[in-house]
């Protein structure tokens, strides 16, 4: 019979029946993927101004025996819609942080980034348990950097921002994730906790020796005016990292000073092992 929504007439498109069936597998397989921890860390230095390492982004890896190498951009999403982000974020934070314990051994002032979702705001007891985690790994509050991104203020409401004056009155730092590709309604930099900020790396791609961007310097500006420290992502040339100093940009992450690595890489780094 005849109806009128037009995705009965749809016509059958391999590629795309392809993709709901991948999604399909990764949907049967993400709960076994947290109960077995087939989930791992890489570590992505950030460096100061003088190029010193400075902290480590903590980036989640999903490498599964038949499907193989699968996207954070894919994994992530499929985590949050079936509300088990927190056991990834958990995972995630105790394997960082064990990690930066050991290896403030030798840079006592190395810090940790790691990215917290919207869900892991919620729990009431999150604060609580941070500085428990803290505290057991002999570690100071400020060296941890949680990472939000601006969608989870707009979204969250108010307990996540009682939740971040909390943390951030504990003394935890706060970094907004992303910066520039969300909302980008530049009140609430001043109404929240945050203390860093990371430009994204849609506008560090925008630098480039001919055209000068008046956009990121301005952000820079603004940034430095709230006391704001400010990384940069994605940086990958040269040119760039000048364009960012010259602007007075604090911290830089990218492609140019290196991709996410396993914590066993990084130990065999010429500039993990020749620190100062
Ligand atoms: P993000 O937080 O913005 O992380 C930076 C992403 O940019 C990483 O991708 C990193 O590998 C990539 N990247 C770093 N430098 C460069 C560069 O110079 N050029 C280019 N082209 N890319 C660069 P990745 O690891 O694929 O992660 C993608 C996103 O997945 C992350 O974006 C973050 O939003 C999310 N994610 C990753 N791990 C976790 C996690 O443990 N928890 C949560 N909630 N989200 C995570
Ligand atoms: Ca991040
Ligand atoms: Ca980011
Ligand atoms: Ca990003």
């Amino acid at each position: 019979a005849k109806k009128k929504a037009g995705h009965q007439y749809r016509f059958y498109d391999p590629e795309q029946q392809h993709k709901i069936d991948f999604r399909m597998r990764l949907t049967q397989n993400i709960r076994q993927a947290i109960s077995q921890r087939q989930f791992s860390c890489a570590f992505q230095p950030i460096f100061s101004a003088e190029k010193r390492l400075a902290s480590f982004e903590v980036l989640a890896r999903w490498h599964h025996h038949e499907l193989g190498a699968i996207s954070p951009a894919q994994f992530i999403p499929l985590l949050e819609e079936h509300g088990l982000i927190g056991y990834l974020t958990q995972h995630m934070l105790d394997t960082g942080l064990s990690q930066l314990a050991l290896w403030r051994q030798q840079y006592p002032a190395l810090q940790l980034n790691v990215n917290f979702s919207a869900q892991d705001l919620v729990d009431p007891s999150l604060c609580n348990r941070l500085s428990e985690r803290m505290k057991h790994y002999k570690l100071p509050h400020h060296s941890l950097i949680i990472e939000i991104t601006e969608s989870i203020l707009i979204q969250a409401g108010t307990s996540a921002v009682d939740q971040l004056n909390q943390l951030a009155k504990q003394g935890f730092n706060i970094a907004l994730d992303d910066f520039g590709t969300g909302y980008s309604s530049l009140s609430y930099l001043d109404t929240f906790p945050v203390t860093k900020l990371k430009i994204d790396r849609s506008f560090v791609q925008r630098i480039d020796e001919q055209q000068q961007d008046k956009l990121l310097p301005a952000i820079i500006h603004l940034a430095q005016d709230l006391a704001l420290e400010i990384t940069a992502e994605g940086v990958e040339t040269h040119a760039q990292y000048e364009f960012l100093k010259q602007f007075g940009c604090e911290r830089y992450q990218g492609y140019l000073f290196s991709k996410p690595l396993t914590a066993f890489d990084i130990e065999g780094t010429a500039w993990f092992q020749s620190k100062q």
